[in-house]
């Protein structure tokens, strides 16, 4: 994966796929989820309960449920406010296609799940706001097909190419 230092990135030919950036020895993944244009023109991005629901499984799922191997290197799991995508943040590389593995894994487990991890008035800032069947339907009519499609990219297109 190339190393990105700068936002020049070309949103209006940016495919769905991951994409690593090397900021302060941190490593940022932008996991994204749908293409800017997708969000722009059909309305296919996370509405922000969703977002919160899929933060929730997802910072859960990537801390507790893989090795510790890789638990003890990821440093944040967040959606992006753009709501098409997410980053995670870890202490050490990994490539496309185990964040891509990991993703599909993560949002399988999801569709299997009826609790929300921490949803609950002590461990959350606003425990009522998910929606877990949204959350459902963003990863079988989104997720997967970009995941799983010939699209899915890891090379930045940038602005002026
Ligand atoms: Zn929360």
């Amino acid at each position: 994966m190339q190393k990105v230092n700068s936002f020049i990135i070309d949103h209006k030919k940016l495919l769905p796929g991951v994409y690593e950036c090397q900021v302060n020895g941190v490593f940022t993944y932008d996991i994204r989820f749908v293409k800017p244009q997708d969000a722009a023109h059909r309305g296919l991005f996370m509405d922000p309960k969703v977002a919160h629901t899929l933060e929730h499984f997802m910072a859960d799922y990537l801390r507790t449920k893989t090795s510790e191997e890789f638990s003890s290197t990821l440093l944040y799991v967040g959606p992006m406010g753009c709501l098409t995508g997410f980053y995670f943040l870890t202490s050490i590389s990994y490539t496309a296609e185990f964040w891509r593995k990991m993703v599909l894994e993560c949002v399988n487990y999801i569709l299997t799940q009826d609790v929300i991890p921490g949803a609950s008035e002590l461990t959350c800032g606003n425990w009522q706001y998910f929606d877990l069947s949204g959350a459902k339907e963003f990863i079988k009519n989104v997720i997967i097909p970009n995941f799983t499609s010939e699209e899915f990219c890891c090379e930045y297109p940038y602005c002026g190419e």
